[in-house]
């Protein structure tokens, strides 16, 4: 089992976010070194060291709230504000989506992790990516909370491109049936980037028929229509999503709230991207623990089949890590708060407790995978594990789309979608990764619910085990390292070539060369190491390696 992820970045960068921002995003056209449109800022995101964030808040007695200094994790001192309460003696949460939790879970009981999860994200009043973004919030940016490689260099956009370009070649070069789909788009830059340079191959670009944008935040939906089809752009809604036409070709695009809308069909070719978008979903997460021999036998609170038997030796059993609230009046210091994550957030609503029995997901998810029953007999007791059900979904998703499924059978495999996110590359199970992300600083997930970034490891190797137990007409490639990749697909001849275009005062060369640096850093906790590549393609027994995971280039 892995240890606590990324536990080395934090060092090696020096803060939660981390090295300095680039100035500008410098132009680094692929084909055309001259084009040198400048936008906003583009720099690292959620790259922080994943100390503890699972550990459990030690319980302290309510005492009565007063502020007090403290210090935060550079040895700053701040006042601490112990949480509050009202006029009326009532609790004050951090923002009403912490209200809206707790009333729920008072009334239901203790709910899991993705659960809590999937509301900070997603919940449609409060949710980080669809709730307050109108309000002048922008996750994105130096004034955001995180910042993505796309918005760091148009090279990284331009360099996927360049891979689905390569791939609809080496698949025969279809004229007809091929559809772009992004899943979480965020500004909508990487598309934007990559659909700039697909147009250098008008072959490729007359044959797509439409683009596909999956995306859950509506203010992100209209800054990802105005980027790619001008803000005068009228927007049609049909039962399918909102619709567009892209400046761009005049492409249409469509967004949708979830992949299962776009609809399959065995004469498309889908090329399917998707970057920091599996870290966002929700995930389960559990401990092995030993269970008595004397103890019965526990059975899931829905489950009537069977008595409960007793054991004769002790067993070890998964139990699901569930949120409660914190007591009243706790603070940083009463919970604990582990030194990876800043003080300045309030103290945190929320904690993870281990349920004492099991849960409906505590019995059935720990089961699915051959590797996580593994951990039973190489980690024991202790073990920790994540499992996100939505990434097994997705993956099941895109593999069936392009291999097609037994529900959906494709006589030619078609397609391909290439993953770039972060999460171990050597098959070990994401264990203690969730964390909370505020301002370009490490928070505890359970600070100020729906104003925190919360993202997870990706599990790659579960990934590769959904798609190709969804589709036989499929297969995986990766994980590589992001820097092994982009360098595979050129990026070093890229920067050389601008660079040697003589174009660029010595300010602009620093901050392309600064951003190519940051893309490929394989120093602990660089973006080049930390960040991974998995690729599914049409199966083909091995034969063709696609470009970037090792093999060249081909023209099929
Ligand atoms: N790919 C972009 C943005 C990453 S942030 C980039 O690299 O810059 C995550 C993106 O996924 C956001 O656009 C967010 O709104 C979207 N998102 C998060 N959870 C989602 C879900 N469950 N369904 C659809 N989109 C989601």
């Amino acid at each position: 089992m892995r240890s606590p992820a990324l536990g080395a970045l934090r060092g090696a960068r020096g803060s939660a976010l981390k090295a300095p921002f680039p100035a500008q995003r410098r132009s680094l056209s692929l084909l055309h070194t001259t084009s040198q449109h400048v936008t906003a800022a583009r720099s690292t995101r959620r790259l922080t060291a994943s100390a503890a964030s699972v550990g459990l808040s030690r319980s302290q007695p309510y005492s009565s709230p007063a502020q007090r200094e403290v210090k935060d994790e550079t040895g700053k001192p701040y006042l601490e504000q112990p949480q509050q309460q009202d006029d009326h003696g009532e609790r004050k949460w951090s923002t009403p989506l912490a209200k809206q939790l707790a009333e729920a879970i008072e009334t239901t009981g203790p709910i899991p992790l993705a659960s809590y999860m999937r509301m900070c994200l997603t919940a449609d009043i409060g949710g980080y990516y669809t709730g307050a973004l109108g309000e002048g919030r922008d996750p994105f940016g130096r004034t955001g909370d995180f910042v993505t490689s796309p918005e760091i260099s148009q090279v990284f956009g331009e360099l996927c491109a360049i891979w689905f370009v390569a791939e609809w070649m080496a698949q025969g070069r279809k004229t007809r049936g091929v559809e772009l789909i992004e899943v979480g788009p965020g500004r909508g830059t990487l598309m934007d980037d990559m659909l700039r340079t697909i147009h250098r191959f008008p072959a490729m670009a007359k044959s797509i028929d439409a683009v596909y944008m999956v995306e859950a935040s509506p203010d992100l939906r209209v800054v990802q229509k105005n980027l790619l089809c001008g803000e005068d752009a009228p927007i049609t809604e049909s039962k399918a999503g909102y619709h567009s036409v892209c400046k761009h070709g005049g492409v249409p695009i469509v967004w949708t709230e979830t992949i299962r809308s776009i609809p399959i069909g065995p004469e498309k070719t889908p090329f399917i991207m998707a970057h920091e978008f599996f870290d966002a979903l929700p995930i389960h997460a559990f401990q092995l623990v030993s269970v008595p021999a004397t103890q019965s036998l526990p059975r899931a609170p829905d489950d009537n089949s069977s008595p409960s038997t007793k054991t004769s030796h002790p067993t070890l059993q998964w139990r699901e890590f569930v949120v409660t609230p914190t007591p009243p009046g706790s603070t940083h210091d009463s919970l604990n708060t582990p030194p990876t994550q800043s003080r300045l957030s309030p103290p945190p609503d929320f904690q993870l407790t281990l349920s004492p029995g099991p849960t409906r997901h505590s019995l059935h998810l720990p089961d699915l995978s051959p590797r996580y029953r593994a951990l039973k007999s190489a980690v024991g007791a202790g073990a920790l594990l994540e499992v996100c059900p939505d990434l097994a979904l997705y993956a099941a998703d895109f593999a069936a789309r392009i291999g097609g499924s037994a529900a959906r059978p494709k006589p030619t495999p078609s397609g391909a979608a290439l993953i770039l996110d972060y999460g171990p590359g050597d098959g070990s199970v994401p264990a203690n990764s969730l964390r909370g992300i505020r301002a370009h600083r490490r928070v505890s997930p359970f600070s100020e619910p729906g104003l925190t970034d919360l993202s997870a490891d990706v599990d790659f190797a579960a990934l590769a085990e959904a798609a190709t137990r969804a589709s036989e007409g499929v297969e995986v490639h990766g994980p590589v390292r992001q820097a092994d990749f982009l360098e595979a697909m050129g990026i070093r001849e890229r920067v050389d070539m601008v660079l040697r275009g003589g174009r660029l005062t010595p300010e602009q060369e620093t901050v392309v060369r600064g951003a190519w640096e940051r893309l490929v850093d394989r120093g602990p906790g660089g973006m080049g190491k930390v960040y991974k590549a998995l690729a599914i393609l049409p199966e083909n027994e091995g034969r063709r390696r696609p470009v970037g995971f090792g093999g060249d280039l081909v023209d099929g």
